[in-house]
């Protein structure tokens, strides 16, 4: 149900907020018959029409370029409210499947196209008949989790023996045996344990215990004090009762327990860091030893921890948070035993109960249901498309590739990112605010910035038996499995042709402890990429998602850390002062941003992103700039110049439509902005932009006052 994963990667940057609840389907059309366009838009920039030679032009459709003409509303003043004017139609006559909590013309159209081509390959697999290993393996797991009949007969039985060790805890050591065995299942109460990279040396792995154990997407939403987070809260209350009383508790007891585990997690709350504080990196990174954390939480058996997960001889640790874990030392020191035994087993419940019979799966759906407002629970095929890309990625992942990534694609996705990387290069050289020795630091890290395309080169193993009967112990054991994958490495060198997302995606990241982005097929398909799209419009599109994922290598983070990976200043403090003084404008720009009436986007938790928004969009229009400079003609699109379909590209790549609960729930928590101010920021700061559709200076969209960073 959060966000993301406890799991996922600290620092990793991901370009879309798309590992939502499942959440993806059935498309509305855009509206009727196709009208043509309406009287096109004035026509090439005075800038571009003045310093380019005049080439002869080309006359083409919208449509030819990639464009979508239905999706504009021409009513618009593309000056006022350029998302308004590229979407607006869109936003118009686009309903958000009833499964769904919110619908983009990018990330979940290819997503629905994608989840059905899967959903063949899963079909298919489970056929009587095959003799592959990966296809037997995929059809027996999709199968399994596909027999709701089964999974509805089994009701709580898989998770009972877990329940009944819960129900026992008695003191410190019986807890730490149960929370040791739920570990090894990738059930995580109290904290998270998880390889991450040495941050004085990013070739190798150390072990990193992170805070842990809520069961509501945040720690702030125990602590506010508004009215709706109250009532959330209540909700919660009651959910945590209803899926105690399915897991066997009488209605009283359930009740008691609810409160034990808000009380409980409200505890956790308090000593938990807030996301705008993990975004230091910094105070991320605390080395202890072995010996460092038993000191810190003396009261848990670690000896037993580490030999109970398999992993006895691990010795270097960092810890995210030194106070959560001496705050948890008192929790375990002061919290009644029959408190622990009511939260462990809610954890348990809440953590495997879309594995379990329908009721678990219902109720769990229902707190979905208040965190974002979606009416249905996606259809079962759908879940078990992805829980078996959860468990068995890899193997899903190569017929996908097969058939939808096409060599060309490759070279395309390469052409994109050097021309990109030779705009950053040019951009370092021009900046007035970096010092000399900060500007030979930031060519040497662009220059070490790697990236990978597609789908690895080597696919991962999943050396786990799948029983054709029972979805949830196949799901467990993959869990314990990814344990075992992850905590291997520790003590190990890192392993740069890794993947951190498989290949059917449709997202992208930059991970900047390897200075490494990374663009999995998925995502490069119409809008983002189409062979046959021009090339302003795949400029825009996905050349704007390269540069995005370039620039968080120098975003308030990733500036953190050098072309190495490790996290290590190479900035002068005179060019830092000044960094910080340019990210501070786009903070508080962004501040002013209203997504829902009284709740304003957070500008330091989503400045990463922005920054990255900023630069990569401006990136993305110099390579498309200089990709087109020697071309022989003018490409005008229904009267659209060149300039103008590349700004098109981008801002139609973000049309998306949110319920006001999953808005409200994003903007909590999600470090990106809501889209339509991921495309009102950067064009706003952007020139180019208002001089492409001749925006008068003081306009909305040409504000006089601007922010730029790179
Ligand atoms: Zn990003």
């Amino acid at each position: 149900m959060p966000i993301e994963s406890s799991r996922a990667r600290l620092f990793r940057h991901l370009l879309g907020a798309a590992s939502l609840p499942l959440g993806f389907a059935t498309l509305v059309s855009c509206g009727g018959a196709a009208a043509p366009p309406a009287a096109p838009q004035p026509a090439a920039s005075a800038s571009a029409a003045s310093t380019a030679p005049r080439k002869p032009i080309v006359n083409v459709t919208l449509q030819s370029v990639g464009l979508d003409p239905l999706a504009i509303d021409r009513s618009q003043d593309p000056c006022t409210d350029f998302y308004q004017y590229a979407c607006g139609n869109w936003l118009k006559t686009v309903q958000i499947p009833a499964d769904e909590p919110a619908w983009s013309r990018s990330f979940n159209e290819i997503q629905k196209r994608n989840e059905l081509e899967l959903k063949r390959v899963l079909e298919e697999a489970t056929k009587p008949g095959s003799t592959d290993a990966v296809t037997q393996k995929l059809g027996a797991f999709y199968g399994a989790c596909m027999d709701e009949a089964a999974a509805d007969k089994a009701g709580a039985q898989p998770i009972r023996p877990l329940l009944d060790k819960a129900a026992k805890v008695k003191d410190a050591k019986s807890l730490s045996a149960v929370v040791t065995e739920l570990h090894a299942v990738g059930i995580t109460p109290l904290f998270d344990t998880s390889p991450t990279q040495d941050a004085d040396d990013a070739t190798r792995w150390i072990a990193n215990l992170d805070q842990n154990g809520l069961g509501l997407p945040d720690r702030d939403y125990y602590l506010r004090e508004d009215e709706g987070s109250k009532k959330l809260l209540a909700t919660y209350r009651e959910h945590v009762a209803r899926m105690l009383e399915l897991a066997g508790f009488s209605k009283a007891r359930a009740t008691a327990a609810a409160a034990d585990v808000l009380s409980l997690e409200t505890e956790l709350a308090k000593i938990s860091k807030t996301k705008v504080e993990r975004r230091d990196p910094k105070s991320m990174f605390n080395r202890v030893n072995r010996a460092g954390v038993a000191k810190a939480v003396p009261a848990f058996d670690w000896d037993g921890y580490w030999k109970g997960i398999g992993f006895p001889g691990i010795q270097d640790i960092s810890l995210t948070a030194p106070k959560f874990f001496e705050g948890l030392q008192t929790l375990l020191t002061s919290t009644k035993s029959n408190v622990w035994q009511n939260y462990l087993q809610w954890q348990i419940v809440r953590d495997t109960a879309s594995l379990l019979s329908k009721p678990f799966v219902d109720e769990r759906f229902r707190m979905q249901q208040a965190l974002t407002g979606q009416p249905e629970l996606p259809p079962r095929w759908r879940r078990c498309v992805h829980a078996t890309d959860d468990s068995l990625g890899d193997l899903l992942a190569q017929p996908y590739v097969k058939d939808h990534f096409p060599g060309d694609s490759k070279q395309s996705a390469e052409t994109m990112v050097s021309a990109i990387s030779a705009a950053m290069n040019a951009d370092l050289d021009a900046l007035d605010w970096m010092d000399a020795p900060t500007r030979t630091r930031a060519h040497e890290k662009l220059k070490s910035l790697a990236y990978l395309v597609g789908y690895p080169e080597k696919w991962k193993a999943y050396d786990f038996p799948v029983d054709a009967k029972s979805y949830a112990q196949n799901a467990l054991r993959s869990r314990n499995y990814e344990l075992k994958r992850a905590l291997l490495k520790v003590g190990k060198p890192v392993d740069r042709t890794e993947w951190q997302m498989t290949a059917p995606t449709v997202n992208a990241y930059y991970d900047p402890q390897r200075n490494q982005m990374v663009f999995p097929a998925g995502i490069m398909q119409p809008p983002f990429y189409g062979i046959n799209q021009g090339l302003a419009v795949n400029a825009g599109a996905i050349g704007m998602v390269v540069g995005h994922e370039l620039t968080h290598g120098f975003d308030d983070e990733g500036s953190q850390f050098d072309a190495m990976g490790n996290l290590s200043s190479w900035w002068t403090p005179a060019a830092s002062e000044k960094f910080k003084a340019k990210i501070s404008c786009v903070e508080k720009q962004y501040s002013a941003y209203e997504a829902l009436p009284g709740l304003r986007v957070n500008g330091a938790l989503t400045l990463g992103e922005n920054i990255a928004d900023n630069g990569g969009l401006k990136l993305a229009f110099e390579a498309y700039r200089a990709l087109r400079s020697s071309a022989k003609e003018a490409i005008v699109a229904d009267g659209m110049s060149e300039d103008q379909q590349f700004f098109l590209g981008f801002a139609q790549g973000w049309c998306s439509v949110y319920r006001p609960d999953f808005e409200r729930m994003v903007v909590q928590t999600n470090p990106h902005s809501p889209p339509r101010f991921r495309v009102r920021g950067p064009l706003t700061n952007m020139p180019q932009f208002g001089e492409a559709f001749s925006c008068k200076v003081g306009s909305s969209m040409r504000p006089k006052d601007t922010c730029s960073v790179w």
